[in-house]
């Protein structure tokens, strides 16, 4: 999608400090980061959030497994992390392009506001 953020970070119009790649997800330090990690995976593939996930896909299962990967590599496994997906406008989404992030390295509260 021409106008979205995450799209023009996934081919590159927009850099970003990646983590990780394959051919279907990337991972990129949030630019405002809320914990010492915070990690934001997003599918190559536009999707607007979690309701459209096609319900054959193994994107998100995908996505998930990338995270907790992510989370080891950081060092951030054995302390703990939340795994977080904002849906519309309710849920705080602000970028509609689907994503998870990926918080830790410090103690989270619970509940979010
Ligand atoms: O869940 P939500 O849609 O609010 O999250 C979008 C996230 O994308 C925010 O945490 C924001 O800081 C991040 N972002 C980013 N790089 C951009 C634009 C947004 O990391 N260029």
């Amino acid at each position: 999608m021409s106008d979205c953020i995450f799209c023009s970070i996934v081919n590159g119009d927009i850099p970003s400090n990646k983590v990780y790649e394959d051919d279907e997800i990337l991972a990129f330090r949030d630019i405002a980061p809320e914990a010492p990690v915070h990690i934001v995976i997003v599918p190559k593939l536009h999707v607007a959030n979690i309701l459209d996930l096609d319900e054959s896909s193994d994107l998100g299962q995908k996505m998930l497994k990338v995270a907790s990967k992510i989370a080891k590599d950081e060092g951030i496994a054995e302390s703990g992390f939340r795994i977080v997906n904002n849906c519309n406008a309710d849920g705080g989404q602000t970028v509609f392009h689907l994503h998870f992030h990926l918080l830790g390295g410090r103690n989270l509260k619970w509940p979010p506001g």
